[in-house]
């Protein structure tokens, strides 16, 4: 099912839920404001490269919209929408006070030099810097996007309004990023997997993991969870899946990696089929990459007891049908990879005051939101007798119905 289809569907059901009035569910579905622009720029070898960004947002009823910048080939209208929708649910979930956006650019940054993409940040950053702002619309990086991604959005936006550290996040150190942001989604998801694990009388020393993708949220996930005693015996990404019944060695497979190495070149571990890997035994399945990778075609071939979702939308409806009638427990993704952006306001909050926090404190306090967001949903969960998507769903959607309801409409 289409992202957007998927996502909408899971809203409307969690206002029905709720008894949201249906014109509150429609204005609450509909995007604030949906931007599209032309991104044309020479090429190293003097050719003219032609790309279209996006930003959509979504909703910002209960603070200045947020989310993440995406550069990837399937950047197209649909996603950008639902993965918009998702971040406002996401920080209400979170209760950090802002609305939900999301931004990209159809293009295949791996095939892009250094120089094209920072003229390609730069432009785009020309085309949507009066849109965008410390109180309006903060971007982060996103799948494709990193630290250095928005050090050239910040310096683009700043010819235009002055000096601006909190117009963007997850910003290097030395332009005012927060120590703890590059993990910091990772961290979120190892924290709401020992929370989840714990309601089941379980941990995550004892816990088998399969982690699909090996990018800033994989392999940060898989370094936690290591350290934490996890064994996580599968693992792959776009160069090849490797697998080790006596769990893989994450250290030395990080050091492999940042040497250049392809997964499947790995000498710790036995490559594997990738088509494989969702419907690898385990206890806890984690989808760190795209969505929509778990289908109705896969589902029921899942072996895992729990799916913990760091990527944003991995499970169509279909397949949390078929997860829900197996007995799968699956932990939503605008809860399970909520760390990162709840470590942007953290960012955002020490821009505006001027004054840095040390790492443990970052860690504390997100340890602090992560805790606090999952017993909020379980209470959900209770009180609407639901699943953990739906319990999410519907703390998420009646914080921003408050505060729409709140704020009134009156011209
Ligand atoms: N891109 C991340 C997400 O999808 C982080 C967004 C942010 O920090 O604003 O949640």
């Amino acid at each position: 099912m289409n992202a957007l289809a998927a996502t909408s569907r899971n809203f409307r059901q969690a206002a029905r839920l709720l008894g949201l009035d249906s014109k509150l569910e429609k204005s609450l579905l509909i995007p604030f404001r949906e931007i599209k622009v032309e991104c044309t720029i020479p090429k190293d070898d003097g050719t003219l490269a032609s790309f279209i960004g996006f930003r959509v947002q979504h909703d910002n009823a209960r603070g200045p919209m947020k989310g993440g910048i995406r550069y990837h080939p399937e950047v197209e209208p649909d996603e950008v929408n639902a993965l918009a929708q998702l971040m406002t649910w996401k920080t209400a979930v979170a209760a950090v006070p802002y609305g939900g956006a999301k931004g990209g650019i159809g293009c295949s940054p791996s095939e892009l030099s250094r120089s094209e993409l920072e003229r390609l940040t730069r432009v785009f950053t020309q085309k949507i810097h009066d849109l965008i702002g410390t109180h309006t619309d903060v971007p982060a990086p996103d799948m494709g996007t990193n630290s250095q991604t928005m050090a050239w959005i910040l310096d683009e936006y700043s010819k235009f309004h002055g000096h601006s550290p909190a117009v963007v996040t997850g910003k290097p150190i030395d332009l005012g990023g927060s120590l703890g942001r590059d993990a910091a989604t990772g961290r979120g998801v190892m924290y709401a997997t020992e929370a989840l694990l714990a309601e089941h009388g379980k941990s995550i020393a004892g816990s088998t993991f399969v982690i699909q993708g090996f990018g800033n949220v994989g392999s940060w996930a898989a370094q936690l969870i290591h350290e934490k005693g996890g064994k996580i015996i599968a693992l792959g990404d776009v160069t090849g899946s490797i697998r080790s019944k006596s769990g893989i060695d994450i250290p030395a497979l990080m050091k492999h990696r940042d040497e250049g190495g392809a997964l499947k070149d790995f000498h710790g571990a036995e490559v594997m089929d990738s088509s494989e890997l969702l419907v690898h035994e385990c206890d806890v399945l984690m989808p760190c990459a795209l969505g929509g990778v778990l289908n109705r075609e896969n589902a029921p071939h899942v072996k895992a007891k729990f799916i913990v979702e760091a990527a944003n939308h991995p499970t169509d409806p279909e397949a949390d049908e078929i997860f829900a009638k197996n007995g799968v427990t699956v932990l939503p993704d605008i809860y399970a990879n909520s760390g990162g952006v709840i470590v942007s306001y953290f960012e955002w909050v020490q821009n505006i005051q001027g004054f840095m926090w040390e790492e443990e404190k970052v860690n504390m306090e997100l340890h602090k939101y992560m805790n606090n967001a999952f017993h909020h949903i379980k209470a959900m969960c209770k009180s609407q007798e639901c699943n953990l998507r739906m319990g999410a769903f519907s703390l998420g959607v009646n914080r921003v119905a408050r505060a729409t309801l709140l704020r009134g409409w009156e011209a």
